[in-house]
């Protein structure tokens, strides 16, 4: 295993609170800091302020915010000789909740967030953009909603923008022109984007294509986009995987990004 060198940062980290990752926050940090990264943050599923009673089983209750925070202080105040850590949420764009998310982040002092465009709307009734099959009126809608939120300057950087590759099994003319127009406004608004190592474990486990997709990413060379690395951690010792990382520097090297 190689400590330090590439492995500095990794922004894309969950918690057991989404309930679709597993394992504690000190475990996550233990990893990181076996994986070299010297600086971690945390960005789990966002909670929102839903106008109905709909409970979401992917993400932390808003109640559940504040443990979230105080158990992230606490490791960032007991292994700051080792880590930098950072409190961060991965968040959509939901148009109608954005002024309430403004507000929130600001109040709870967030360090950073992410866009991670899962649902369109919200997910209370929203379609799932990993599920959408191979419907170029999604992705359409995608594209938008993801330079929407972009436009509001809130986030840090768009995560796994090829997301919507998760449920198709073609990359056809228009997702090329739609591709290359999420990578132009993201330079435009000096937006990096995300090569997610999440996807990549994914992939193998069901023996998909999925994302991070190679048509994708070479437009994204084209454009000369800023691509950042991300784990998108679910498992602590997805932090540990430096294999993968060396593998996606070495890919995305040869792309010419
Ligand atoms: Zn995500
Ligand atoms: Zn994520």
């Amino acid at each position: 295993m190689i400590y330090g060198g590439n492995y500095e940062k990794n922004y894309h980290t969950h918690t057991a609170r989404c309930m679709h990752a597993k394992d504690s926050d000190e475990e996550y940090v233990i990893s990181a800091i076996k994986g070299g990264i010297q600086e971690l943050g945390f960005s789990d599923h966002s909670p929102w302020d839903y106008a109905s009673d709909y409970v979401s089983s992917i993400r932390m209750k808003l109640s559940e915010f504040d443990e979230y925070y105080e158990s992230v202080s606490y490791l960032k105040e007991k292994y700051k000789d080792q880590i930098s850590i950072k409190i961060g949420l991965e968040c959509e764009y939901f148009p109608k909740y954005m002024s309430w998310l403004t507000s929130f982040i600001k109040e709870k002092k967030i360090d950073y967030i992410i866009l991670g465009m899962h649902f369109d709307k919200t997910d209370e009734d929203g379609v799932y953009y990993a599920k959408v099959g191979n419907d170029n009126n999604h992705v359409d809608q995608y594209i938008e909603h993801c330079k929407e939120g972009i436009k509001t300057g809130l986030f840090s950087y768009v995560a796994h923008p090829d997301l919507f590759m998760r449920a198709r099994d073609n990359f056809d003319e228009r997702v090329a022109i739609k591709s290359r127009e999420l990578c132009e406004f993201c330079k435009e608004y000096n937006m990096p984007v995300e090569y997610n190592l999440e996807g990549i474990l994914v992939n193998v486990t069901k023996n998909i294509n999925g994302y991070p997709n190679p048509d994708f990413w070479e437009i994204a060379c084209e454009v000369g986009n800023e691509v950042i690395i991300g784990y998108d951690a679910h498992a602590a010792n997805s932090l540990e995987r430096v294999d993968i990382y060396d593998d996606a520097i070495i890919y995305l090297t040869n792309l010419g990004i």
